[in-house]
């Protein structure tokens, strides 16, 4: 019985071992930083255009004749999903040439340094957003990628005949990297746009002017049919891939979408400017 009721204890003990660490791993890891929660199988959207990203904040690759461009480069351990996605869709990860970080927050930013070590990319960030990775993280704090790129407005990227069309649309952070670039689907061009810094989790006056002027400035740039959002909700990612999955033989692509991009910058200027008249009355 002593050797039972041991063995019990033992087994007892070691569920208990388990039991207190779960838990406290569970406080440390929040929903949004845990990769049970955050996966997401990747996809690909367009000829050249793959879905790597998490749940809640995405991660995309541009496929050219001249190696890989990573949009963004999750945090933590949900950058594996970056690594071993592009594996699940035949891609190398050897062969990301430029990781494209559309601003300084963790969860873009955060796994830049282990892409650039791990496989040489090169980053590319915006001169004001670099300047972010000198000082105290906002939100989380993440490993810093070292300096290289700067990307400044009106600038452009080529890699073998695919190019890249830089612009500074500061707001959600001082200096947000928006891309212009072109998909294709069954060869067909469309014209797409990654605005990099949608959310209006900033404060002060300037820089909600500063974000109602980058707005207005996407807003008039002619041509843009495809929404590419660094968070999929800003851009319905998952129910257009979707609607992607059932689309019929020649029937359009569901992300080929102006009108939806038109309306949803619309919505994005109405936020923004009643979060001006928040910012105005805070700071009267
Ligand atoms: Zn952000």
């Amino acid at each position: 019985m002593d050797g039972v009721r041991n063995g019990i204890l033992a087994f007892g003990f070691g569920l208990y071992l388990s039991l207190t660490a779960n838990p406290l791993n569970a406080q440390e890891l929040s929903p949004k930083d845990d990769p049970v929660v955050q996966r997401v199988a990747p996809f690909q959207v367009f000829d050249n255009l793959y879905y790597v990203g998490a749940k809640w904040v995405s991660a995309w690759v541009l496929e050219t004749d001249q190696g890989l461009i990573l949009f963004d480069s999750l945090y933590g351990e949900l950058t594996d999903f970056v690594t071993d996605g592009m594996e699940e869709l035949g891609l190398n990860p050897d062969d990301i040439r430029y990781v494209i970080v559309t601003h300084a927050h963790y969860d873009h930013i955060g796994g830049a340094r282990r892409i650039q070590q791990d496989f040489g990319a090169v980053v590319i960030m915006t001169g004001a957003d670099w300047n972010m990775t000198d000082e105290p993280a906002v939100f989380q704090e993440y490993r810093k990628p070292i300096r290289q790129l700067t990307a400044s407005d009106g600038s452009s990227l080529n890699l073998g005949s695919t190019r890249l069309h830089f612009f500074e649309t500061p707001g959600h952070t001082p200096g947000v990297l928006s891309t212009r670039f072109t998909v294709y689907d069954n060869g067909y061009p469309h014209e797409a746009f990654m605005f990099g810094g949608v959310g209006l989790n900033f404060s002060g006056v300037a820089r909600a002017n500063m974000y109602i002027d980058s707005v207005q400035r996407i807003q008039a740039m002619e041509g843009i049919e495809v929404n590419i959002p660094n968070h999929q909700s800003s851009g319905e990612v998952f129910a257009r891939y979707d609607l992607l999955k059932q689309r019929k033989e020649g029937a359009p692509h569901p992300f080929v979408d102006p009108d939806g991009f038109t309306s949803w910058l619309d919505t994005l200027l109405t936020k923004a400017q009643a979060k001006l008249s928040e910012e105005q009355a805070a700071a009267q």
